[in-house]
């Protein structure tokens, strides 16, 4: 009959989803377990449906349970070690786009199963380093083990696998209870709840209840002629400070210090720091001079920076960088982007304003900065790497 076979690669990265408690109490990640769980779980893997429709599962594969004229297999590629997120960093973001890189022709989408803590770091740091990407990549985790009666992981680890599988979504997102959110503009905003996610500056992709809810228009498009290219090069002289009122000159020298290359800095509301200390605006000065991209961004869970106030115009002035409606996650993986790249620090700065991957909303940028070229809300410009 007409049934469409469409497969996934699901890279298990390690996170809450898979783990159990040891004998101290506290959750940890357990070799072979989950994919033991999910094999022997209905919802998740029907061998019947392989037989009905003859087909020759391999030993790594699993099948969903029929959906309409979709059938998905897919195979988990187990890490070793499984990692909690907040081991994570660079070298298991390459890892990840790497393995994307390694299998891309051989499948219809990718889920990446990830614990919560780092997964928006993760996020924004692979829509970066997969380049003109045709095909979805889901990274999702959950709240709760999947091994708990109360378990949020079948709902989230479903849901992602019937995005990468059924939907033509060229872009990295996160999906977890009911949203599908762009990578590069989720934060995570609870520790407790299931609701873990949030992307304060962006609309859903999509959501999910009785029905699935594409939000076509907040989707990316993408030129399906352009050469899908994997990055792995990220600088790892990047930071993040948060700005407070009691912060002294010396703790601002010391964080911006050599080899530091490129910060985000969290400034109070809509991008304003005290424009009466003279002792930090010198020491940026200082830091800019030396060519360090220092980006604005709002220590506000939601907004954008804009030079509304003389405190805010104080860093403008000094060379520092609107970094518009970013998220924290998304700022600090783009420099660590772009400061890889093999350009002058003018390209580095042309770079960090520009939309790249649908991380900003270029009309803000456009509106307190009318001379700079950019694109409508929400597309993505197509920039060579540097220029
Ligand atoms: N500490 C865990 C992690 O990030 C939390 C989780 O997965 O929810 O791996």
């Amino acid at each position: 009959m007409g049934e469409i076979k469409r497969k996934v690669l699901v890279l298990y990265v390690g996170g809450t989803i898979g783990m159990q408690k040891n004998e101290y109490g506290v959750y940890m990640p357990v070799p072979d377990a989950f994919v033991n769980k999910i094999k022997s779980t209905s919802e998740m893997h029907d061998a019947k449906i392989a037989t009905k429709y003859k087909i020759d599962l391999n030993e790594n594969e699993l099948i969903l349970p029929n959906l309409g004229p979709n059938l998905i297999i897919y195979r988990i590629k187990e890490y070793h070690p499984l990692l909690d997120s907040s081991n994570m960093a660079t070298k298991e973001w390459i890892r990840i786009a790497e393995d994307i890189k390694e299998n891309y022709s051989k499948f219809d989408g990718f889920v990446v199963l990830h614990g919560t803590d780092t997964l928006a770091y993760t996020s924004s740091a692979l829509s970066f380093m997969l380049e003109n990407l045709q095909k979805p990549v889901i990274i999702t985790g959950s709240q709760i083990p999947v091994f708990e009666s109360r378990s949020d992981a079948k709902e989230n680890f479903l849901s992602s696998l019937i995005f990468a599988g059924c939907y033509n979504i060229p872009e990295v997102c996160v999906f977890f209870a009911n949203k599908l959110l762009r990578g590069n503009r989720t934060t995570k905003v609870s520790s407790n709840c299931l609701d873990a996610f949030d992307s304060p500056n962006y609309h859903p992709l999509a959501t999910t209840g009785i029905e699935v809810n594409l939000h076509y228009h907040y989707i990316a498009k993408r030129n399906s002629s352009s050469k899908f290219s994997v990055h792995t090069n990220l600088s790892s002289n990047v930071g993040r400070l948060t700005f407070y009122p009691t912060i002294a000159s010396e703790q601002l020298e010391s964080f911006l210090k050599p080899p530091i290359e490129g910060i985000v800095l969290q400034s109070y509301g809509a991008g304003n720091i005290s424009s009466n200390r003279t002792d930090l605006l010198k020491v940026l000065k200082t830091a800019v001079d030396r060519g360090v991209v220092i980006i604005n961004i709002t220590q506000c869970s939601k907004g954008s920076v804009s030079v509304t106030y003389e405190a805010g115009k104080a860093l403008e002035q000094l060379g520092i960088i609107s970094g518009g409606d970013m998220t924290a996650e998304a700022t600090l993986t783009k420099l660590a982007y772009i400061l890889a790249m093999p350009c002058s620090y003018e390209s580095r700065v042309k770079l960090m304003k520009s939309n790249l991957r649908g991380e900003l909303s270029s009309a803000i940028f456009k509106y307190h900065n009318n001379n700079e070229k950019e694109t409508a809300s929400g597309s993505i410009a197509t920039l060579p790497s540097c220029f």
